[in-house]
């Protein structure tokens, strides 16, 4: 059997690849962080993938995630992404347990991440998901309204603005699936002029991590080809 630290250690390597096959202007750019995508999988795979050193994870279902959370919370430098949609009533979960959260797609809900997150901790940090192939099935914001959220989010004193994230179009045209990356590296790069401290472009997944790290992607998610598919 392929043990946890095995797959991980071949993310490493793949991620590693991408990331060196990258022109010169992008090289220089912060290193790609993995994110282990441990949603639906069993606490003891988390447990493997941290005993191998590994301490970014992305949870989607609030319930299922917070019930991990509390069990695993000796071990504080777990750092814990929220990246599924948020209903406004799970909002306070994801405030007052998570680190980070890569969904948010609306002022809504920004407002309620800012007012439940609890003042002795450190202030939520968020990416804006964007809906970059305006697919009506997926969540995230249109780029209209980008620019409003984000100015939001940055006047919320308990959110972190840190950039943005994607789920792209499933599409085995690989020339489109650049594009969309390339027009969120643009989108992300022109949101930086105006917030500096934008460091965080979260795109790439187990299926399309190279185009996205060729692209500018700073953080991957990576479920599957870590922890086994899901049912
Ligand atoms: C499930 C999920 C992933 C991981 O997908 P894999 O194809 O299993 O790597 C990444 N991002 C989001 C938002 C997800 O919900």
């Amino acid at each position: 059997m392929v043990t946890i630290a095995e797959r991980l250690n071949l993310a490493y390597a793949r991620v590693e690849k991408a990331a060196q096959q990258r022109t010169d202007d992008l090289i220089t750019e912060h290193p790609v962080t993995i994110l282990a995508v441990s949603k639906t999988k069993p606490i003891e795979l988390i447990e493997d993938a941290y005993a191998h050193g590994h301490r970014q994870f992305g949870e989607s279902y609030v319930q299922e995630a917070v019930d991990k959370i509390i069990l695993l919370k000796s071990k504080k430098d777990i750092e814990w992404h929220f990246i599924g949609p948020i209903q406004s009533n799970k909002s306070r979960l994801v405030a007052e347990h998570f680190n980070w959260v890569q969904s948010v797609d609306r002022e809504k809900i920004a407002r309620r991440l800012n007012e439940q997150r609890p003042t002795n901790l450190m202030p939520l940090n968020v990416l804006i998901q964007v809906n970059i192939s305006a697919d009506k099935n997926k969540s995230g914001c249109q780029l209209e309204i980008l620019d409003e959220l984000a100015e939001f989010i940055h006047n919320s004193r308990q959110l972190n603005l840190r950039g943005l994230m994607t789920i792209t179009e499933q599409t085995n045209d690989k020339n489109k699936q650049l594009q969309y990356f390339q027009q969120m590296k643009a989108c992300f790069d022109r949101l930086k002029d105006q917030y500096p401290q934008l460091d965080t472009l979260s795109m790439g997944m187990s299926g399309d991590l190279e185009p996205a790290i060729a692209a500018g992607a700073t953080m991957v998610r990576i479920g599957t080809d870590i922890f086994g598919s899901r049912k």
